[in-house]
């Protein structure tokens, strides 16, 4: 049977009846916001390309965190910029490192908001690339002695959530055997399963001040062409021991997040990234569309192509929308 018996414009005439078959919805719990730690005290940094975003001292972190909290967005994920980089990116797994400092002073002040750190080398290496260079390359098998003490110093200051992001090949199972020789056996793993090599970062290598010095990061991360090639990187890090796994970017990638979801039955994240926040951002600024109405619709995209959570600088603005 079809039209005239057929018309689906019945359940869409008004919000009531929109909103009782709405296939698709958001919740705060469902977001992660990304915070930029910095040294010092009583310092921020505006982020230019990214409005409402900055790096904060430690101390500035914590109305952030109380605000999430008060929200009930779901947590809220760490990067650091250290005070020094160097070639071996020490800032990275010294305990008393950046992004240790903030885990400990954000789970004193609120032990029940869900800390994730980003787990990588680019904000703490002086050539800006994810791992050690040798040769002018990066040396996967070196950097995972990094990424493994990187992560066990998170777990050790308080991190409830470890995500790699690098990109190195076996990372997910070296981190997993240190976590658990360090006796953290309870203590999930998300990895950046499928991170493609991105224009869509560019707003992020302010924020983080974390643009590689020389080259690009095409070697370690994903051509953005390939999608059967995101099903291998996800299936060798669950073997590998991934608790969860993450497709970033989102919006670009939302067959990734659709082809991850109908095969791996794990929990699935996505990244929001700078750029799609940005590009938002700046039209919105210039009356090309209506800011939240794009939020909310790039976050529903996501949701619907089948992420269970999204780590996204709207974490705050999606969530007092949705209040
Ligand atoms: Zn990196």
């Amino acid at each position: 049977m079809a039209f005239p018996v057929q018309r689906l414009r019945r359940l869409r005439s008004t919000e009531s009846i929109r909103s009782l078959v709405r296939e698709t919805r958001l919740t705060p719990a469902q977001f992660v916001l990304p915070l930029f730690a910095c040294p010092g005290e009583g310092v921020r940094k505006d982020i230019s390309s990214m409005p409402g975003h900055a790096q904060l001292s430690v101390d500035l972190l914590l109305p952030e965190c109380a605000d999430c909290a008060e929200l009930g967005i779901g947590g809220v994920i760490l990067f650091g910029i250290p005070e020094e980089k160097d070639e071996s990116a020490s800032g990275a797994y010294d305990p008393h490192g950046i992004t240790q400092r903030a885990v400990r002073a954000i789970k004193k002040e609120f032990p029940k908001l869900l800390v994730m750190t980003d787990v990588c080398n680019c904000e703490y290496t002086s050539h800006g690339h994810c791992g050690f260079v040798r040769d002018g390359k990066v040396d996967n098998d070196l950097t995972l002695d990094w990424l493994a003490k990187t992560a066990v110093s998170h777990v050790c200051a308080g991190a409830d959530i470890v995500a790699p992001s690098d990109m190195m090949d076996g990372r997910v199972g070296a981190i997993r055997d240190a976590l658990d020789a360090a006796g953290f056996h309870g203590t999930p793993i998300l990895s950046y399963a499928a991170k493609y090599a991105s224009a869509f970062y560019g707003p992020f290598r302010e924020a983080a001040e974390s643009a590689p010095q020389f080259g690009d990061r095409r070697s370690y991360q994903m051509d953005c062409a390939n999608g059967r090639e995101a099903m291998r990187e996800i299936e060798l890090d669950l073997e590998e021991g991934a608790d969860m796994i993450m497709v970033k970017p989102a919006m670009a990638y939302l067959d990734v997040i659709r082809a991850a979801r109908e095969r791996f039955d794990v929990p699935l994240g996505a990244y929001q990234v700078s750029g799609e926040f940005s590009m938002i951002m700046a039209a919105a600024r210039n009356g090309w569309i209506e800011q939240d109405r794009a939020m909310m619709e790039s976050l529903t995209s996501i949701r619907r192509a089948g992420a269970d959570f999204i780590l996204t600088y709207f974490a705050k603005a999606a969530s007092r929308a949705l209040a």
